[in-house]
């Protein structure tokens, strides 16, 4: 079994933390972060979490990437992954996935994304083939890389039961800059259409699949990773006759995703609720299924930001007790059965000649 791998990063205090809060969390070694003043926020008992890394606000790119790495090595090995990171917005996910904002992907401040792509592409053999798609989920699921930015729908692949993205376009990227040429468009497309539609990007997940196709290895992978919205609680204001009503809600597929963990790491639940949204679906073999998984959880430091730290900081410990079960997917080419097949014929031909 595969463990779902959790890094934490805390993020720099912003000018406003400073003067307006305190600080109220630190990382103690390398894996453990502690809360201060915890009895303010939650039970004495609950002042400090561990997961399998621990970056303080100082932590480099290159240093959080470190963690990460790994997820190349299984993907050209045939191995299905996903990097997903997860945290209130503010707290760093765009930052540690791809840079600050208008960074190039290609310099000293490129985050886990481009990285990750280097390391792919540097192991990559001729006839080896990636695909790329760029979808974001508000309550509909848009592809990034179509500029009609028309609504996808999910539909299950009768084989083997994974789910399939049905219209999105899936783009052959020769190498690096293309590759990296191609998200840049789908991040700004991903703000400009929140724009448009006159709602939020910190709303919205952002997910990039790639699909790598070895001939060499005879497998093939998909490598996913994810941008999720922001996973506070958000004030949602909706006109009704004329009034305002504000109402306290979080993400629906947010909140899916964490019934979805709950359920996995649950000893009594018989039943995981991926079904309940677009979010879980797409996820699914990321989760408890066939995949090597790492979740980055992103958090600030702040006692302005307390109760959303220790929300995101249980999310991730939680996560840390899901199990995958992740295998090498086997691509089962016909041709290449065919040929299987004719040549143990013609062993049995020659065996029975002796
Ligand atoms: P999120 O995507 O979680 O909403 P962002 O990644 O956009 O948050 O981060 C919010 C702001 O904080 C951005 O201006 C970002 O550049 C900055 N920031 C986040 N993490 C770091 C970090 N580790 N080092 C420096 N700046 C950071
Ligand atoms: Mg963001």
């Amino acid at each position: 079994m595969d463990r779902v791998r959790v890094l934490c990063r805390v993020r720099p205090t912003t000018a406003e933390e400073q003067t307006r809060g305190e600080r109220v969390v630190a990382i103690q070694g390398a894996q453990r972060l502690r809360l201060q003043n915890a009895a303010e926020y939650v039970g004495e008992h609950e002042a400090s979490w561990a997961f399998d890394a621990a970056y303080d606000t100082d932590a480099s790119q290159a240093q959080v990437y470190e963690s990460i790495q790994p997820i190349t090595q299984d993907v050209l090995r045939g191995f299905h992954a996903t990097v997903f990171a997860y945290g209130q917005t503010g707290a760093g996910k765009t930052h540690s996935m791809f840079g600050p904002p208008d960074c190039s992907l290609d310099g000293p401040d490129a985050g886990v994304v481009p990285r990750l792509l280097k390391d792919l592409f540097a192991g990559l053999t001729a006839g080896d083939e990636v695909r790329v798609s760029c979808l974001e989920l508000y309550d509909d699921l848009r592809d990034l890389l179509n500029e009609e930015h028309r609504p996808l729908k999910l539909r299950e692949n009768r084989k083997d039961g994974s789910v399939v993205v049905d219209g999105a376009v899936d783009a052959v990227v020769k190498d690096v800059p293309a590759t990296l040429a191609l998200l840049e468009r789908a991040l700004v497309r991903r703000v400009v259409a929140s724009h448009e539609m006159n709602a939020d990007s910190s709303r919205s997940h952002f997910v990039a699949s790639f699909r790598v196709t070895r001939p060499s290895i005879n497998a093939s992978a998909i490598m996913r990773l994810v941008d999720l919205a922001g996973s506070e609680r958000v004030a949602k204001t909706k006109a009704t006759g004329g009034t305002l009503n504000e109402a306290k809600r979080i993400n629906s597929s947010l909140s899916a995703l964490g019934n979805v963990i709950a359920a996995l790491t649950s000893s009594t639940a018989t039943h995981v609720p991926y079904r309940d949204s677009k979010l879980t679906r797409l996820l699914q073999s990321s989760l408890g299924g066939n995949a090597k998984t790492a979740l980055l959880v992103c958090v600030s430091a702040s006692s302005l930001h307390a109760e959303e730290t220790v929300s995101t900081l249980r999310f991730g410990v939680r996560a840390k007790r899901v199990r995958n079960a992740a295998k090498v997917n086997v691509d089962v080419d016909d041709d290449l059965l065919a040929a299987r097949l004719e040549l143990a014929a013609l062993r049995a031909e020659r065996d029975d000649a002796v």
